[in-house]
């Protein structure tokens, strides 16, 4: 059977474009002044962004806070505060912010109409109703958030998505401009997120040409924007995050990222960091990846966290390994339909050992 994706329904793309949100927003209800909650990452409420969210007075603003990755909790707190403001749903819920906050603009569009709690929906097309209409405006490039079918949640017993046809944004609006100002080390580590995409992408076994020919583009962004500092870089990690997630759409992910949720959940680290300490450590499975994510690296001056295993108990260790070991698919995609026999238990713990 081929996956039959649902993609993003539209899209605008340009410097300056988030000046135009109020009309796409208007736009969803027919003129009639729409109301709107806008989940925005809390760093901008003391930045010049904050002036030109069209935010009136039938409209709500909560303020995120993305210490902490999103929580299945906070998701749920924040739909219970949604649905004590309105009567009735309101008509958008937009996200505006990183991956974090992108993702609790889908997940609280799916809990509006979905009864429950977030956590109850964690894994495979478990929503049945469709979202609030959503709209996602990446102000961080290389989750792939911004295309992606999933809302990546930590729940009290796994970090796992909400994956569903219903999770992907009606709308996004990529404005390079947004991306000014982020610290060097974020940048780096959000826009790797995208680069370990294309390489467990185009190195799986899930691999066809419709993800290929968006995952070679995204890779060859990358090598631009991390090797060589074009001008106009800003705009081309915008495109890599997207080609990035539209090449995952139609694959998977692979060892790095089983791995790099597993740290997450136990030790709190965020997933491009994350997924950094994990890839630097797995030149058995992406040898040439690894060695030009090194050059990277290098010519960044980034520097990575080591020894964190010294922080972890035996407990925490095997609840890593729990956690890697849910996410089949991965897997699959990385070693194909045996994995099972290659991936033990001792070869993962092998591996985290090592971190
Ligand atoms: P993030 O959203 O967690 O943000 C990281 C930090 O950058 C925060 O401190 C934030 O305040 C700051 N930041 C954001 N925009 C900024 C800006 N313009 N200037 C300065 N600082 C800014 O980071 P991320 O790497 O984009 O997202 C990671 C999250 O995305 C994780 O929760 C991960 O699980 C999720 N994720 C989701 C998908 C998906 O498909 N849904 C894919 C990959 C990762
Ligand atoms: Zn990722």
């Amino acid at each position: 059977m081929f996956r039959n994706f649902k993609m993003v329904s539209r899209v605008i793309f340009g410097r300056g474009s988030f000046d135009q949100l109020a009309e796409i927003l208007a736009a969803q209800t027919g003129g009639k002044d729409p109301s709107a909650v806008f989940i925005v990452d809390q760093i901008f409420k003391d930045r010049p962004l904050r002036e030109r969210i069209p935010a009136g007075s039938r409209d709500m603003i909560l303020w995120a806070d993305t210490t902490d990755e999103p929580k299945t909790s906070v998701v749920d707190q924040m739909t219970a505060q949604v649905r004590d403001r309105f009567e009735r749903l309101p008509d958008a819920v937009v996200g505006i912010g990183g991956g974090s906050v992108m993702d609790l603009a889908k997940a609280v569009s799916l809990m509006l109409t979905n009864p429950g709690s977030a956590a109850d929906y964690q894994g495979w097309d478990l929503i049945k109703n469709p979202a609030v209409y959503h709209v996602g405006i990446p102000t961080l490039s290389g989750t792939g958030a911004e295309v992606s079918r999933t809302t990546v949640l930590t729940g009290p017993q796994k970090k796992l998505g909400i994956n569903s046809d219903h999770t992907v944004f009606d709308q996004i609006v990529l404005d390079p401009e947004l991306l000014a100002g982020v610290p060097i080390d974020q940048w780096f580590y959000t826009g790797m997120d995208c680069y370990i995409h294309c390489v467990e992408s185009l190195t799986g076994t899930y691999l066809n040409a419709f993800s290929q020919a968006y995952g070679e583009k995204a890779m060859d962004l990358c090598r631009e924007v991390f090797l060589e500092d074009p001008p106009d870089g800003e705009d081309k990690l915008m495109m890599a995050s997207y080609c990035g997630g539209m090449s995952i759409a139609y694959s998977q992910v692979g060892v790095c990222h089983a791995l790099s949720y597993g740290l997450s959940f136990v030790l709190g680290l965020h997933h491009g960091i994350g997924n950094c300490v994990a890839f630097d450590y797995l030149e058995e499975f992406y040898p040439e990846g690894v060695a030009e994510f090194r050059r990277m690296m290098e010519k960044h001056q980034i520097e990575l966290p080591r020894n964190l295993m010294a922080q972890v108990d035996d407990a925490g260790l095997e609840k890593m390994i729990d956690v890697a070991l849910v996410l089949e698919p991965l897997w699959e995609n990385a070693l194909g339909k045996d994995w099972k026999r290659i991936m033990t238990r001792d070869k993962i713990r092998t591996l985290y050992q090592r971190m």
